[in-house]
């Protein structure tokens, strides 16, 4: 029998939904513990709930001591997967995170539920057993971090939740999930490229994310630069640009050498140095942005969060970006 680490993290997936105020929230013990024993069957498990969060709480301190609790794991107790249940607001962040610091080829699927664990039609402990199968599953290594939910496996890098309440809410715009689970099987269908590992010992930046829209100008990016940030993503207008009036407040950014990384509001897309207007992608480019290659908003910001912990190179960091 295989041996899998259980991190149980919190989230609607451990949570009860109050049946006269409706409201859902943490109560008592994690419901998933208590039914731990059902899917002991598939596998010799190693239970820890290093703490009960909703998802919106987590910040990348609980992301790093999820690391450090897998690294000790597969150094330590010869573990053959990991399976992490987790609130789906911020789930994506917390598995990309995962995907760039573990250093294994051993499967790590990251999980959570859309109704809480007493409501009709919970999808907690069906994700949670499917999570379960999926690391078990021979075809699941060296796949990077796997995101399982509503019998699809998405890679951590491309997914993200599109819906405030449906259970298909995991979605991976432009590439769709690269297997699925079915009654009897696990099948994967493509394969997900391998992120670059970030080895950090570390976390001690602070990295702010911004949203362009039109009309927008400099006052948020004076305020940014007074904050004494160590980084900034921009989720910029269609191909990679910016209204003309923003331009003043990222050069004062970029005069610290503060690291500015460009994503698109588009879901679907890279973004590229395509227009030459004022605020245009080869204006940018050649102010020093850094472009990066399809991650979305929250998803670089964790990336250049890790990267300053590694680099203050601005070829260095743009060659990881490009990755
Ligand atoms: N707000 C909840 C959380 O992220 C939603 C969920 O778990 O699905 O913790």
């Amino acid at each position: 029998m295989k041996k899998i680490l259980v991190l149980h993290t919190g989230g609607t997936i451990s949570m009860y939904e109050d049946e006269e105020t409706g409201a859902v929230k943490p109560v008592g013990e994690n419901p998933l513990i208590n039914k731990t024993k059902e899917i002991n069957k598939l596998a010799d498990l190693i239970v820890e709930a290093p703490f009960n969060l909703p998802s919106p709480h987590i910040t990348p301190n609980e992301m790093f001591q999820l690391k450090r609790r897998i690294d000790y794991h597969i150094k330590n107790s010869q573990i053959d997967g990991v399976v992490i249940t987790h609130g789906t607001d911020t789930l994506e962040e917390t598995a990309y995170f995962l995907d760039l610091t573990v250093d294994t080829q051993i499967p790590i699927v990251v999980t959570g539920a859309m109704r809480s664990s007493n409501e009709i039609g919970t999808d907690g402990l069906y994700n949670f057993l499917t999570s379960v199968r999926t690391a078990i599953h021979n075809d699941a290594k060296n796949k990077g971090v796997l995101v399982v939910l509503n019998d699809e496996i998405h890679a951590a890098k491309n997914v993200t939740k599109t819906h405030t309440s449906n259970v298909s809410t995991f979605q991976s715009p432009q590439y769709g999930p690269i297997g699925i689970i079915t009654k009897k099987d696990i099948l994967f269908h493509h394969l997900p490229t391998i992120e670059r590992k970030l080895p950090v010992q570390s976390l001690c930046h602070r990295v702010e994310l911004i949203k362009a829209y039109a009309g927008m100008d400099s006052s948020l990016f004076y305020a940014l630069n007074n904050m004494g940030i160590d980084g900034l993503v921009i989720e910029a207008l269609g191909q990679g640009n910016l209204p003309p009036a923003t331009i003043p407040g990222i050069q004062a950014l970029l005069n610290r050498n503060i690291p500015i990384v460009l994503v698109s509001r588009c879901f679907n897309g890279i973004v590229e140095d395509i227009y030459g207007y004022e605020g245009g992608g080869a204006q940018l480019k050649q102010n020093g942005l850094i472009f990066s290659n399809g991650l979305n908003g929250q998803k670089a910001r964790i990336k250049l969060l890790l990267c300053l912990e590694i680099t203050k190179n601005q070829y260095e960091m743009e060659k990881l970006f490009h990755d």
